[in-house]
């Protein structure tokens, strides 16, 4: 006879506090450690995975398991790669028992993603340690890996900067919030914002609110460009946010005179700063040059 487990659910603050005790655990502050404790918030987020049965998702940064435990339930089969070495082991024991579960040691910019998910189309879906959102989402957006969509909790700032537009404001201290980062994560994925997350959701709370945001991976991107020259161009041009777009990519190596040729080309006033430049100006910009 097999037993069946019946699983604690570990997105409570009572189940958190007895495994951080448990293993004598300590959230460690410089890795990012939030734990999630609240289930309504793992059920959003899984949610909007909108997993199918045995469906690949790559998880980063699973922690103690809380996150984890909602893919395992919903029916994925999870990758679970985790930079803390203390973790597997606990995580061996706070989700014993649940098949379709692999958990790495390492970090997330390091590994071979495409080795670890055998080369299929996977979901990713993570509550990220915030001192690398961005550097994860556009190591992942870049190696142009079968992702189908993103399902990620970040800081609020960072989730309107990712779907910001030219002119937008910060609603908070109305710094322009479009740059870089929302054009690359536009170039390659259509991002949305679904929900902000209190700091009372986590052990130990974070300081500022979250959001979950879901970006839907693009099949092709939407402009024709040479993608090398079009991020050279939108780094450079963001290089010197105070500058005139021209004179930032002077700055950035590029040719006065052939930039000149381009923004004439183009048709786009070189007075103008790049947080005015649509996806479709840089563009044009890049194919002009
Ligand atoms: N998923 C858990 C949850 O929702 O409660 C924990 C999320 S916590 C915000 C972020 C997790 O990412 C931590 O477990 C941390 O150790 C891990 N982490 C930090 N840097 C990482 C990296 N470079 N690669 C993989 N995991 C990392």
């Amino acid at each position: 006879m097999t037993d069946k487990i019946i699983h604690p659910t570990i997105a409570t603050v009572s189940a958190t506090r007895h495994i951080l005790k448990h293993f004598k655990l300590r959230a460690s502050k410089r890795l990012g450690q939030n734990f999630l404790i609240d289930r309504s918030i793992v059920r959003g987020i899984v949610d909007a995975a909108d997993i199918i049965d045995n469906e690949p998702v790559l998880e980063i940064g699973p922690g103690i398991g809380t996150l984890t435990q909602g893919l395992l339930e919903a029916g994925a089969r999870v990758t679970a790669v985790e930079l803390d070495k203390k973790l597997p082991d606990i995580l061996a024991e706070t989700l014993k028992g649940y098949e379709r579960l692999s958990i790495v040691q390492g970090d997330i910019l390091k590994v071979d993603i495409n080795e670890l998910m055998n080369n299929r189309p996977f979901k990713v879906v993570a509550n990220l340690p915030y001192y690398i959102t961005s550097q994860i989402i556009l190591t992942l957006l870049e190696q142009k890996l079968p992702i189908t969509r993103l399902v990620t909790m970040v800081q609020r700032e960072v989730a309107e900067r990712m779907i910001a537009n030219p002119d937008n404001l910060s609603p908070k201290d109305s710094a322009k919030i479009y740059g870089a980062l929302s054009v690359a994560v536009q170039f390659f994925t259509e991002p949305r914002i679904i929900f902000d997350v209190p700091p009372s959701a986590f052990l130990p709370p974070p300081e500022v609110t979250s959001s979950v945001i879901v970006c839907d991976v693009r099949s092709t991107p939407p402009v024709d460009v040479d993608e090398k020259l079009f991020f050279k161009v939108v780094r450079g041009a963001f290089g010197q946010r105070r500058k005139t777009v021209i004179n930032s990519l002077i700055g950035a190596g590029f040719e006065r005179d052939q930039l000149v040729a381009a923004f004439d080309k183009a048709g786009i006033d070189p007075k103008l700063r790049a947080e005015n430049l649509t996806l479709e100006m840089f563009a044009a910009l890049a194919n002009a040059l």
